[in-house]
Parts: structure tokens; C-alpha cells; sequence
């Protein structure tokens, strides 16, 4: 069975398809944050969304690699939250809703346990 790193290294499509916003608190800018603040763009002053993700084609800015071949998150110890929470049963082979709108995005096939809908515009 493939653990969460093996599937998802060889996906990367939620990192391709989402705007990826968290709370300002989480960059190392702030008293106890970790995400690089230099990889991000301010919304407003209590959001932050990760460079890349704000406008498609959305593509975040720390993602090396192909998708759907081989990615690999270039702060995956300082990502922030949203990232951390996605699609959490990825790792033994079960997608959700927004795991599976983002393969299908990117010509890849949903994991098992996902819906049949597309993301909205
Ligand atoms: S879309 Fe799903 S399988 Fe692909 S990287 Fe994201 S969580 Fe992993
Ligand atoms: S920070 Fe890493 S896990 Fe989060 S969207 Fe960017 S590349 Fe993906």
C-alpha cells in the first residue's frame, strides 16, 4: 500500500488547482509562524494566500516537478495549514471531493472514495 508521501509525490494536481489562503499567523514574519513569509502575497491584513494559487493557471509557487509524474513540496515542513489538512486519506488510497475535481483537472484519475464533481469556476 502507498503511504501519503508515495501517492501524492506522484500527483502534486491539488497544488495546481486551489488558492491556497491561511491565516497571516501562520508566517515565520509572525511571533511563533513557519511558512515562508517570501512565498506568499498578501490578501488583506489577516490573510495570506501562497504565490501561485491566486489566478489560473494556479500552480504554487514551492511545487517542483511534473504533475501527475514526480512533485515534491519545496517547504514541505513549513507548509501551511490548508495543505496539512487536505485530503487526509490520501495516503491509503482515498480521495474526497476536492482531491478528486483536482486529478480530474489534471487528466489523472480519482482516488477511490471520491465524488463525481467538478470545481467551480
Ligand atoms: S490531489 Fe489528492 S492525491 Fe493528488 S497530491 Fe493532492 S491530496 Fe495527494
Ligand atoms: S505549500 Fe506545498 S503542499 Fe501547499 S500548495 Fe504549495 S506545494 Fe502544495
Amino acid at each position: 500500500m502507498r503511504n501519503k508521501s508515495e501517492t501524492c509525490t506522484r500527483c502534486g494536481a491539488c497544488c495546481a488547482t486551489y488558492s491556497v489562503k491561511f491565516f497571516r499567523h501562520e508566517l515565520d514574519s509572525a511571533p511563533g509562524g513557519w511558512v515562508p513569509t517570501a512565498l506568499t502575497d498578501a490578501i488583506d491584513d489577516a490573510i495570506v494566500r501562497m504565490r501561485g494559487t491566486g489566478h489560473r493557471p494556479r500552480r504554487c509557487v514551492a511545487l517542483r516537478g511534473t504533475i501527475g509524474v514526480a512533485v515534491k513540496c519545496e517547504i514541505y515542513r513549513e507548509r501551511p495549514s490548508p495543505c496539512r489538512a487536505f485530503a487526509p486519506e490520501a495516503g491509503i488510497g482515498h480521495g474526497d471531493a476536492r482531491c478528486g475535481d483536482a486529478r480530474r483537472r489534471h487528466d489523472l484519475p480519482p482516488l477511490m472514495g471520491s465524488y463525481d464533481a467538478f470545481p467551480l469556476a
